[in-house]
């Protein structure tokens, strides 16, 4: 038996290498002459650019910085393409080309790697998408080694002032000081001139209680609930067959959950699904006009349709706040309790998928000015999310950090890959100081 991996063409490809281990730091740098070097920490590290987080919008920053001979540290908390791991099992709602770039394909190809690429004109699973692209780009010369897996950034701030400091247009601006901890719990202090976040939104899922606080009872109930949607055709099957589970909230998450969960009381017919949403309407799910994502948009039609019909193995209430959750004890249901117009009812239920939505994580960026009450923590209300392209960067206090992917997004939902690719050209050209089609004639050279 080969111990190759199968890809989705159902070729066999050489057992991946481990996962990249952590780069070991430079060794500190020869005593210098000059009075700035001699001060210096000796474990201190600086770039141009330090880049967060090794999802599809990290790894093309990645290969853009490469390209463009930017010098740069790139952080990722777990592995490449971790948030796509949680939904390894779930297709992307585009074909896999919609998903890639120019630049990666051209560098999948020029060394030969072709033969693993995933499928590009069907959709993908998350685990397709991530060992078929992002962890080959991580294979070739341009990032091989560059990568350093298990690190999380978990705080940044600026060199020379704190957050409540005064600052004048004139004050210096010193670079951003990251606090970065390795695998071993190895911490670091690096320094960077620019900063790209794109460090997602899925590993900050928001609560099912009411004015988005956790409900009480909600940790107690924890290990009976989850805030994805879990492999519910596949290995998480008994979860779900003939027992009740309920589905909170109404986007794509939860659409895709009661589709799949229909699909599975088909066969089980002792299944019942209770859903609710918050949303004071009949059709649960909002459809973006003109998705250019069909996939996602059939998932919300069927959804929507499921939720209307009269017969079935599900309830639907809108209107619906959840109060609390009563754990009654291994192996018994949980009590679950919500207001619906104005009445509580209550359910016994086997399993919660809390599918409420992301919000950005305000942690990592907690010592920098942020403008997080204006746009980054808010869906961007009077654009359309397809025109919001950059967002901070020079708007914010701090020029310099770029939050870019679904994190720019805030706790809207609809980010596109591609339109991340496009951000990332966006903060090359600030960072370099160049115009935009610059960055595409250096690119293509
Ligand atoms: C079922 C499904 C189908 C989808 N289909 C499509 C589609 O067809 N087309 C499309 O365009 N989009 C699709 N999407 C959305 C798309 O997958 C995401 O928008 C995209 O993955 C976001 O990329 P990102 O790089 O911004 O963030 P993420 O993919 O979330 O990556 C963030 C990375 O940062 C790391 N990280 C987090 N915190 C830290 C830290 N403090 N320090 C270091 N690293 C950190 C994480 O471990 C992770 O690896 C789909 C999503 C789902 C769930």
């Amino acid at each position: 038996m080969s111990s190759g991996n199968i890809n989705q063409k159902g070729q066999n490809r050489p057992q991946q290498q481990p996962q990249q281990p952590p780069r070991q730091n430079p060794p500190p740098p020869e005593p210098a002459e000059t009075e700035s070097a001699v001060s210096e920490p000796r474990s201190e590290r600086k770039a141009t650019l330090a880049i967060l987080g090794a999802g599809p919008i990290g790894v093309e920053a990645a290969l853009v910085a490469s390209r463009l001979k930017i010098d740069f540290m790139w952080f990722e908390k777990a592995q490449v393409g971790d948030h796509l791991n949680k939904w390894g099992h779930l297709q992307t709602h585009a074909p896999a080309k919609t998903m890639v770039s120019e630049i990666g394909l051209e560098e999948i190809r020029k060394n030969n790697l072709e033969e693993f690429l995933v499928n590009l004109e069907e959709p993908a699973t998350g685990k397709a998408f991530r060992d078929g692209y992002l962890s080959l780009l991580l294979e070739t010369p341009l990032l091989s080694g560059k990568l350093e897996a298990g690190t999380e950034a978990v705080a940044a701030g600026r060199d020379n002032r704190l957050r409540e400091d005064p600052r004048g247009p004139r004050d210096p601006v010193g670079p951003f000081r990251l606090y970065v901890r390795g695998p071993n719990n190895q911490e670091q202090h690096v320094l960077a001139d620019a900063v790209i976040d794109c460090t997602g939104v899925l590993a900050t899922p928001r609560p099912m209680g009411k004015g988005g606080l956790p409900a009480p009872g909600e940790n107690a109930c924890k290990d009976r609930i989850a805030y994805c949607v879990e492999d519910i055709p596949g290995a998480d099957r008994k979860k779900f067959a003939d027992r009740t589970v309920m589905v909170v909230g109404a986007g794509v998450s939860a659409a895709t959950a009661v589709t799949q969960l229909a699909e599975l009381a088909k066969e089980h017919e002792a299944t019942w699904v209770v859903w609710l949403s918050r949303r004071n309407s009949t059709l649960p799910v909002r459809r973006i006009p003109q998705d250019p994502l069909k996939g996602r948009d059939s998932i919300a039609a069927a959804a929507n349709h499921i939720a209307c019909r009269p017969e079935g193995n599900l309830e639907f209430h809108s209107g619906a706040w959840i109060d609390r959750l009563e754990p009654q004890g291994n192996d018994k249901p949980v009590k679950v309790f919500a207001t619906i117009g104005g009445k509580e009812q209550m359910w016994e239920v086997d399993r919660i998928l809390s599918l409420c939505g992301y919000q950005p994580s305000r942690l990592l960026n907690r010592e920098l000015r942020m403008p997080w009450e204006t746009s980054l923590d808010l869906p961007p209300t009077g654009l359309d999310s397809r025109e919001q392209e950059l967002n901070p960067g020079p708007a914010t206090e701090e020029p310099g950090w770029y939050v870019l992917g679904s994190k720019s997004y805030g706790r809207a939902s609809g980010f596109e890959v591609r339109a991340g690719y496009r951000q990332v050209r966006q903060a090359m050209a600030e960072i370099l100081r160049v115009r935009l089609p610059e960055i595409t004639k250096r690119l293509a050279a």
